[in-house]
């Protein structure tokens, strides 16, 4: 991990921009649960302890109308940090402007002051959602309030936004330090170490539309799998390299040399559906049929079968470590979705198991199935956005707990 972590840093005297994750539940201005705000304690103390003044930037909920702003206002939030860390937190009513500025300036070493959700920026003005949209010049704006910058929300970090993205962007063109927080260094050691000295049984499970994106997790993958189970429009690359019939299915034809190749270096991890639901055509209301290994010609093969998904399940049964990337089938149209969702479930009645998702159609397809609420919150899952496993670069990481899939 080359990333600049905060101890790296030496933050004396300098104003810290820092963005954390207040995303709390709050109900008429009762925090419902704090876990969050004292998840971020190490690093902000770790600020203030070293003599820098800690600027916090968080969102909270979804901001869609004026009307959400008194629910959704941080104040409650400072309120509590203030309580957490025995000493004045500033709460400022805004994140933009004079008062921001004044208040700032107004700080000594040691101060926290906490600005307004940042997701307000996404109904105040007529320039859309500045902050979700990551606007370039309220990133910039934020990035001129500190000396440098410190991201500590793993739960947003995959998301491309103002109060992320946008600032360590300004701020590394501006020259100025960008580093990872405490929680957010916590989370990405526990998930390479997850991935890179995985608890055995390991099983990785890949999906989705091509061979072509996931060559490097599958090339990363496959010495440290037991089993790798593919299904989705992949498989039937791996199929046809077998000498199987795939009709019209979704078909690369230049990397069925490369799936020759995997599947001799898998050795026999790798397994491929045995029975697929097949369609006339790519719409869910196709005529569609269960068929086994090979599709007929003018058929696609849009979801794993029902024989698949048992096999499948057998082998998760035992696991102690799942990646999961990309969905079994086109899921999207409920006829196929059931290869999909079934895996999802077969994951949410894992014990003792650390599952890792990846990919935004996967982490989808599992908040679509509904099981997400079922998965033990003792069990870590974590959502990986990018499909390379390599942990390389917190920015594109990100971790749910339960709570946060549905
Ligand atoms: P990816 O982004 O590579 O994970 O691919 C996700 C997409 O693959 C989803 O939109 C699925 O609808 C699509 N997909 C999965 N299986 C199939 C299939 N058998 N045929 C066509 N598309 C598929």
């Amino acid at each position: 991990m080359a990333k600049l972590i905060v101890d790296d840093l030496d933050v004396n005297g300098k104003k810290v921009l820092m963005r954390v994750d207040f995303n709390v539940p709050i109900k008429d201005g009762v925090i419902g649960d704090d876990n969050r705000i004292v998840a971020a304690l190490p690093t902000i103390k770790y600020i203030i302890e070293h003599g820098g003044k800690a600027i916090l930037l968080s969102h909270l909920g979804r901001v869609k109308s004026d009307a959400d702003k008194k629910e959704l206002s941080l104040k409650p939030v400072a309120e509590r940090l203030s309580e957490l860390l025995k000493k004045p937190v500033t709460f400022v009513p805004s994140n933009e402007g004079k008062e921001v500025e004044d208040a700032i300036n107004a700080m000594k070493d040691g101060d926290v002051v906490v600005l307004e959700n940042t997701r307000f920026q996404d109904i105040d003005n007529d320039f859309g959602k500045r902050e979700s949209g990551n606007d370039p010049k309220l990133g910039e704006y934020w990035a001129s309030l500190g000396d440098m910058f410190v991201n500590d929300a793993f739960g947003t970090a995959h998301r491309s936004h103002a109060s992320n993205v946008g600032i360590a962007t300004a701020m590394k063109k501006d020259g100025k330090p960008v580093a990872a927080g405490f929680l957010m260094e916590k989370e990405i050691k526990f998930l390479g170490n997850a991935v890179e000295n995985p608890v055995h049984p390991f099983v990785t499970i890949l999906g989705g539309a091509k061979v072509s994106d996931k060559i490097a997790v599958i090339k990363n993958l496959i010495p440290k799998s037991d089993h790798i189970l593919i299904g989705g429009g992949m498989a039937y690359t791996f199929l046809a390299a077998q000498g199987h019939k795939i009709g019209k299915s979704l078909f690369e034809k230049d990397r069925v040399e490369l799936a020759k190749e995997l599947l001799k270096e898998a050795d026999g991890k790798i397994v491929l559906p045995v029975d697929n639901v097949a369609a006339t055509e790519f719409s869910n209301d196709a005529s569609r049929e269960v068929v086994g290994d090979d599709i007929p010609d003018n058929m696609m093969g849009l979801d794993i079968g029902p024989k698949t998904v048992e096999k499948f399940t057998e082998i998760l049964k035992d696991a102690k470590t799942v990646v999961w990337n990309g969905p079994m089938g086109a899921f999207e149209m409920p006829n196929f979705a059931k290869g999909t969702y079934a895996i999802a479930d077969a994951l949410a009645n894992l014990t003792d198991a650390t599952t890792i998702i990846g990919g935004g159609d996967s982490t989808s397809a599992v908040k679509k199935s509904g099981v997400a609420d079922k998965i033990p919150t003792s069990q870590p899952v974590v959502v990986l956005h990018f499909n390379t496993l390599k942990v390389t670069n917190y920015q594109v990481l990100h971790v749910f707990q339960t709570s946060n899939l549905s």
